[in-house]
């Protein structure tokens, strides 16, 4: 028996040594300790003295439903080394006969001497221990506790650390983008990845009434009796068992905004997660507030912050004039339509500061690729649209071939954080119109954008002609 146990205190050493995340441990210590005692089940229980709640470790680190007796064992272990089925043990400091039936065993999870959590196992009917097996998980226990440590210190700074650059991000999208129609779905999609048990929809006001903007649909009633109910005063509202939180987004001078509403699919909001939530609401509301006074000012502006080109403002005005100096002067006129390809996964893959800087870097071919003449404009999003007077359709043609094959071939630097490539490749695809006399600017850029569909839809990469 004595070589058996150091030969299992050895193989658990070595599974202490390796690295791996709570499940991976959960899992080779149950099939050691099957192989070993006829064990059934191994779970961990974490104290999280935040919510005052017990979290079980394997199911994702949820919280434990009240009535369950996994608290009664937490209670009652204090003091002692072991709760057996429901009675609280003490080990005698000498090794005895007596043999214990046993269905189950919680030990603690000691940290710097203090019970943080319990490791419960689960025995097939009908087994047996003795005190010196007793002995054994003592020392298993501790050991285990250790390395549990380390685990839950990890995995909860890694949220720590999520947590910190989702704030960064939102913090920097702002620097160059004011469209909120492109910054709310970011900020959602932001707080759908790091808050992964809850439900994101944010919500914006406008004409006083609170508008879905993230994601595209939303069914639940409750969600919007409770944005009824919000006020300049709300700090948060959470109702359904906590299991339904909004958050308002308010403006500097006061006003609400919006509101973010964290909807969750299993368990009550915790403690944790709407601190988070009210700090990643305080920095989406700057965000928004920001925009908008971007947008209030650039109402003035000819020129697009990010790319330098004309703005769709800038672009409309001389749209007409270029019309009616095509109609005095019975000159021809070509329209070009251009959206860069997998754009989105651009931005997935690299973050939207790289996406940032290839849409300045595709901009800037545009420009130095087109005459002194044509007139680019950043039309929205990853859209341009350039008009090209004097210019026939055919000629259009070879100017946009030439276009579209120097952005192919050309990597664009992208300042890619923690990263050894620092240049991106994207492609174009590109529709073309010739003014036809009889329509207007409107329509002109419409045949335009018919081709760029065709264009997509026919592969990507290409020039096509209405
Ligand atoms: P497709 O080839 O069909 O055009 O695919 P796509 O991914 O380019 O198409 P989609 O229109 O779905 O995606 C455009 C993306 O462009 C979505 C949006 O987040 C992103 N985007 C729009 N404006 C900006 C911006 O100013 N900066 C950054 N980084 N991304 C932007
Ligand atoms: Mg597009
Ligand atoms: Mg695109």
């Amino acid at each position: 028996m004595i070589q058996g146990n150091l030969h299992f205190l050895s193989k658990i050493a070595d599974l202490l040594t390796e690295e791996v995340d709570s499940s991976e441990l959960t899992e080779s210590l149950q099939t050691l300790l099957q192989e070993f005692a006829k064990v059934q089940s191994i779970n961990f229980y974490v104290y999280d003295n935040v919510t005052n709640t017990i979290r079980d470790c394997i199911n994702s680190w949820n919280i434990v439903e009240d009535g369950s007796d996994i608290y009664e064992a937490y209670e009652s272990i204090k003091g002692f080394d072991f709760v057996i089925n429901t009675k609280a043990y003490k080990l005698p400091s000498v090794i005895s006969d007596i043999t214990l039936k046993i269905e189950s065993l919680c030990m603690p999870i000691v940290k710097d001497g203090k019970d943080f959590g319990i490791i419960k196992l689960l025995f097939d009917s009908n087994t047996s221990v003795n005190m010196e097996f007793l002995f054994l998980m003592k020392i298993f226990a501790s050991q285990v506790s250790l390395k549990l440590q380390n685990i839950v210190l990890n995995e909860q700074s890694k949220i720590n650390v999520e947590f910190h650059d989702s704030m960064k991000n939102i913090a920097k999208i702002i620097e160059t983008q004011y469209e909120l129609n492109y910054i709310v779905p970011i900020i959602g999609e932001m707080l759908d990845r790091f808050i992964t048990d809850h439900l994101i929809y944010v919500f914006l006001k406008h004409n006083g009434e609170f508008e879905l903007v993230w994601p595209k649909a939303c069914k639940d009633e409750r969600i919007y009796e409770i944005l009824s109910q919000i006020t300049p005063e709300t700090e948060y509202i959470l109702t359904n068992n906590d299991k339904i939180g909004a958050f308002p987004l308010m403006s500097e001078e006061n006003d609400v905004l919006g509101c973010i509403i964290a909807r969750s699919t299993l368990d009550a909001l915790s403690k944790r997660d709407i601190s988070y939530l009210e700090q990643l609401t305080r920095q989406s509301a700057i965000t928004i507030n920001r925009a908008n006074s971007y947008s209030k000012i650039l109402q003035y502006a000819t020129i697009d912050a990010l790319t330098n080109l004309n703005n769709r403002r800038q672009f409309e005005l001389r749209l007409g004039q270029e019309i009616a100096t095509t109609k005095r002067q019975n000159t021809p006129l070509c329209a070009m339509m251009i959206d860069i390809d997998f754009f989105k996964k651009v931005n997935d893959t690299y973050g939207h500061a790289s996406g940032d800087a290839v849409l300045r870097g595709v901009a800037s071919i545009i420009k130095s690729t087109l005459r002194e003449s044509d007139i680019p404009c950043r039309y929205g999003g990853e859209e341009f649209a350039v008009l090209l007077p004097y210019t026939h359709i055919q000629e259009a043609k070879i100017v946009g071939e030439r276009l579209r094959a120097k952005v192919e071939a050309s990597p664009i630097p992208a300042n890619i954080e923690d990263s050894d490539i620092q240049t991106i490749n994207v492609t174009i695809s590109m529709g073309l119109a010739e003014f036809n006399n009889q329509e207007s600017g409107e329509e002109l850029f419409e045949r335009a954008d018919k081709a760029l569909y065709e264009a997509k839809e026919s592969g990507r990469n290409r020039v096509c002609i209405n």
